[in-house]
This record gives structure tokens, C-alpha cells and sequence, in this order.
């Protein structure tokens, strides 16, 4: 059984055809440079999404969280081996650990040593397979069973609040959850998009990812929640880089208030009016 019960919103059906993005999405980071105020609006943040969407595409269904689960637990778990690593060892780590133990209840009967083995081409081995265990033991006391099929039935709320009341789920992991596994419209915040929300003045330096996933979750439209959560993470991964962000390569430098943005970016062209 699916835990899908609402269809997230596409692109199609929820943003509107590409020339209304190009002239509205286009004029809106603009309006608010003029006006002095952060680009930290829903049509800031559409053009932005618009950018990504161009350079990347839209999420695809060979991305690893996105690839269709037919168990909301499988999602929960994925999340969990995706830290810190690439699609494609995530995926493997996933593939033998469900090879090793078809079901959730045998992985959670299972040696922690064995999972470390099993998901090791990830990293984190004892880390992951030390959350997988508590993860698993959590849902089955409180769940009575190695299922959450049930959040669906639940509004978004009561569902985060379950998942959050779970040990070992954090906001990242309670959100990929009810987006990637029931499709509701939640943004997850990962280390790559918290460092970019910040460059582009989306999010307080200072904030933690909590408080940034919580801003967000206000800033972006329900129908951007999945394309723009992950084409977000692809342009951490291969441009805006921890260390050196490529920013010459960067499609999003005009609104950039990083220093490292260079010239031409927001935070010069604000800070040198001409
Ligand atoms: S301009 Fe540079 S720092 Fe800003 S978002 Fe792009 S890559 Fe990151």
C-alpha cells in the first residue's frame, strides 16, 4: 500500500505556463532590490525555483528519495542512509540492507553490527545503523507495527508531530518523510540548503537548519516544495560549495548576498549602487 493520499502539486498544474513565470518570477527580485528588502518572498523564491529548473530540470524518478516506495518506512529510512553521501551510494546501502533483510521487522532484529556492514558504502555506518535501530524500535512502540500507512489518513500536522515525537527523527528527516512518501507540501532544509538560503539572504546567518526549514516552509509555494528541495541540493553538490562556491557557474549570482558572489552579484551591485 501507497502512502500517497494528496498529489503534490507539479509544475504544470501549480505554477503556470512558463511565460507568466519568466515576466512575473523575473521582475520580482528587481522590485524587491529597489525597495531595499531581501529577496525572501514566494515570487522571489518562484524565480528562483524557475532558475534552478532550467539549469537542472525537474526532479527526476531515478533520484533516490524520489524513487517510488511502496512503504512510508522505506522513505523514513532512505532519508536516513542519504546523509552525507550521494544518490548512488545511498541507493546501494538501501539495495543490500533490504537484500540482507526484506522486511523492517528483521532489520530490527538484526546485529547493529551486520547493518553497519551492510550500508557501510554510504559512511557513517555505526551512526546510520545506530539511528535505524532506534528509528525502527520507536515506530513499532508507538505504531504497534513496522508501518506508518496510518499517517495518511492524518492532516500535516498531526503526521509531523507523530514523526517528530519519534527518537532519532529530526525536522530534516520528518519532512522528507511527508514529502517524498505522502507528497504534502513541506520543504526539507539539508546542510546544502541551509548554506544556500543563507548566502542568498533567505535565512539568518545565525539561524539553525530548524528555524531556516521553518522559514521556508512559509517562503516557498506548496507546488515548489519537491522541484525546488531538490535542485537546491544539486546546485550545493556541483556549484555552491561549502568551501569554494563556483559562482561564475551560478544562475542564481544576481541575487546572491554571499561576498563570495563576486561582481555582479546582489551583494555588491546593493552595497556599490552605480
Ligand atoms: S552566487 Fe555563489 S555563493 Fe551565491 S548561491 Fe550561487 S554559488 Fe552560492
Amino acid at each position: 500500500m501507497t502512502g500517497r493520499t494528496s498529489a503534490r502539486g507539479t509544475r504544470a498544474s501549480g505554477v503556470g505556463p512558463a511565460s507568466d513565470q519568466a515576466s512575473s518570477g523575473r521582475a520580482a527580485p528587481d522590485r524587491a532590490r529597489r525597495a531595499g528588502t531581501d529577496c525572501a518572498s514566494p515570487s522571489a523564491i518562484r524565480e528562483i525555483a524557475r532558475r534552478l529548473d532550467e539549469k537542472y530540470g525537474p526532479p527526476r524518478s531515478t533520484d533516490f528519495l524520489k524513487q517510488v516506495a511502496t512503504d512510508p518506512v522505506d522513505t523514513l529510512i532512505k532519508t536516513v542512509l542519504s546523509q552525507a553521501t550521494n544518490d548512488r551510494n545511498s541507493e546501494q546501502a538501501f539495495a543490500r540492507l533490504k537484500q540482507a533483510f526484506p522486511s523492517w521487522e528483521q532489520v530490527a532484529a538484526a546485529q547493529e553490527d551486520q547493518i553497519v556492514g551492510l550500508i557501510r558504502i554510504g559512511g557513517l555506518g555505526p551512526q546510520k545503523a545506530g539511528r535505524i535501530k532506534a528509528l525502527l524500535h520507536a515506530i513499532k512502540e508507538q505504531a504497534g507495527s513496522y508501518n506508518l500507512d496510518f499517517l495518511a489518513g492524518m492532516t500535516t500536522s498531526e503526521a509531523w508531530d507523530f514523526l517528530m515525537g519519534l527518537e532519532g527523527v529530526g525536522p530534516k528527516t520528518a519532512a522528507c518523510t511527508l514529502l517524498f512518501a505522502f507528497g504534502r507540501p513541506v520543504f526539507p532544509v539539508d546542510t546544502h540548503i541551509h548554506r544556500i538560503a543563507r548566502r542568498l539572504g533567505l535565512a539568518l546567518e545565525k539561524g539553525t537548519a530548524e528555524k531556516v526549514q521553518r522559514k521556508m516552509q512559509d517562503l516557498v509555494p506548496p507546488d515548489l516544495s519537491e522541484p525546488l528541495h531538490v535542485n537546491l541540493i544539486r546546485l550545493g553538490r556541483d556549484t555552491c560549495h561549502a568551501r569554494k562556491p563556483d559562482c561564475e557557474g551560478c544562475p542564481l549570482r544576481d541575487l546572491c548576498r554571499s561576498e563570495d558572489a563576486g561582481p555582479g552579484s546582489y551583494a555588491q551591485t546593493s552595497s556599490h549602487p552605480s
